[in-house]
């Protein structure tokens, strides 16, 4: 099974994600993750996108369409993928369908994860993940048990995204409503976009996803 998990920053794409790459041996791919990974090495590809990435705004077409056209040739995205944070354009979704006729790949659902503005900036400023397991957290609303010691691994190093300022938030509020909240009919035209409440709590959320799976 083959889904994008639509929503925007900081609506819960990347936790609800991992959490179907446990229970169904799908494999998340998040352009985002991809593109972080890409300024890390620093290689063209990364030094060309962090100055777009750190203003908030969105990277070209052809360079995140050029990322997952290759992504999705990989043998793990045969046991079905979730396109995190890919497409966030119209052109993107339009060259989505190409790619997957071209593959012979389909699309089996498109889940848009609803959040109110208010909330997503207080969720992203918060939020920082450990630096040996990637687990996430929050400065509010979910704490390691023990303070500066991972749960899950026991790792003492947290990371936070550099992108994650109240600043770059409005500047990535405002490219999710202009340039993606617009895949929202092309979807809902086409009878494949399903929506669940993304403010619930994250539990909720996933048992939501699972009900639109089946
Ligand atoms: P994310 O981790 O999905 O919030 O993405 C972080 C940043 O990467 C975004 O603010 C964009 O600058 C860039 N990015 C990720 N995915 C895309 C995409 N599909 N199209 C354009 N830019 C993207």
């Amino acid at each position: 099974m083959n889904i994008i998990l639509l929503g925007p920053p900081g609506a819960g794409k990347g936790t609800q994600a991992k959490r179907l790459e446990e229970s169904r041996g799908m494999v998340q791919l998040s352009t985002g993750d991809m593109l972080r990974a890409e300024v890390q090495s620093e290689s063209t590809l990364g030094k060309e996108a962090k100055a777009v990435m750190d203003a908030g705004k969105l990277v070209s077409d052809a360079l995140v369409i050029g990322i997952i056209g290759n992504r999705i040739d990989q043998p793990d995205c045969k046991n079905g993928f979730i396109l995190d944070g890919f497409p966030r354009t119209v052109a993107q979704a339009e060259a989505l369908d190409g790619m997957l006729e071209e593959k012979g790949m389909t699309l089996d659902a498109v889940i848009e994860m609803k959040v109110d503005d208010a909330a997503l900036t207080e969720r992203i400023t918060g939020r920082y993940t450990c630096g040996t397991c990637g687990q996430g957290y929050h400065d509010t609303f979910h704490k390691p048990a023990k303070a500066g010691i991972c749960d899950k691994c026991g790792g003492t190093e947290f990371k936070r995204r550099a992108d994650d300022n109240a600043e770059t938030v409005t500047s990535r509020l405002e490219a999710y409503h202009a340039q993606t909240a617009p895949i929202l009919p092309y979807y809902a035209d086409r009878g494949m976009l399903k929506s669940v409440d993304g403010m619930a709590d994250m539990d909720e959320v996933t048992r939501q996803i699972e009900k639109v799976l089946g």
